[in-house]
């Protein structure tokens, strides 16, 4: 039997174990710019999803496997941040500070953080940056509770369980699919699910709670600050 096509995440983090050490090494580049740029979340620090502990609905629909982030080049990115990360933590924040000048980074704005990225979190806000950031990962969620948590339909119930004890209402994030119901618990935003490879956002039923950005209302996330 044909072997069922690997999920978009699977296809990334693929992607990111392509690298050699000396590509992910060459790349470790201070000279560059550790931020990425996007027309809805302004500055974003992307991350690898070799991070990520996927849903079976996050992982079929993943958004940084489509389009520009999946570009071999910011995925090689994405990587050689995440060693930069482990090297020298104060200089990433440093860096990242200086290259937002007073704009809000998205964590992550590709992959996951760490429960050991809270120094690095910790640097960014105590030398006077804004993040805005979610995870789906419980573990990372304990280390750093201001984050967003964003559940789906496959999101198991012990998670479900943990989102209703321990995340407020207004840091509460689901992802909608155009079959999905509406949230299983109470959220602040519903993102219908959108991509280059999954344009599917127009199918998905109308809520209250959707991220105006995905139904073209607001220009960007400045405009809005539902989730920072
Ligand atoms: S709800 Fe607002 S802040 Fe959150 S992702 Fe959408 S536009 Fe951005």
């Amino acid at each position: 039997m044909k072997n069922p096509k690997p999920s978009l995440h699977a296809q990334r983090v693929a992607k990111e174990q392509s690298f050699t050490e000396s590509e992910i090494q060459d790349r470790v580049r201070w000279d560059l710019p550790i931020l990425a740029q996007n027309s809805k979340c302004s500055v974003s620090l992307d991350l690898p999803l070799i991070n990520c502990r996927p849903t079976a609905v996050c992982a079929a629909v993943c958004y940084a496997a489509q389009g520009r982030q999946a570009y071999r080049q910011a995925v090689l990115k994405s990587v050689a941040i995440q060693q930069m990360i482990e090297k020298d933590p104060d200089r990433v924040a440093h860096t990242v500070v200086d290259e937002a000048a007073g704009r809000a980074v998205r964590l992550a704005g590709s992959g996951e953080v760490l429960p050991s990225h809270r120094y690095l979190v910790e640097k960014i806000h105590e030398l006077g940056g804004q993040t805005w950031e979610f995870t789906r990962r419980v573990d990372t969620h304990e280390a750093l509770p201001h984050l967003m948590f964003s559940l789906d339909a496959g999101t198991p119930p012990s998670a479900l369980e943990y989102i209703e004890q321990s995340v407020p209402v207004n840091r509460r994030a689901y992802l909608r699919r155009p079959n999905d119901p509406p949230a299983p618990l109470e959220v602040a935003v519903t993102f219908p699910l959108h991509g280059p490879r999954t344009p599917h956002a127009k199918a998905v039923p109308t809520h209250p709670t959707d991220c105006p950005a995905s139904r073209d209302e607001v220009s960007g996330c400045w405009a809005c600050r539902r989730c920072y």
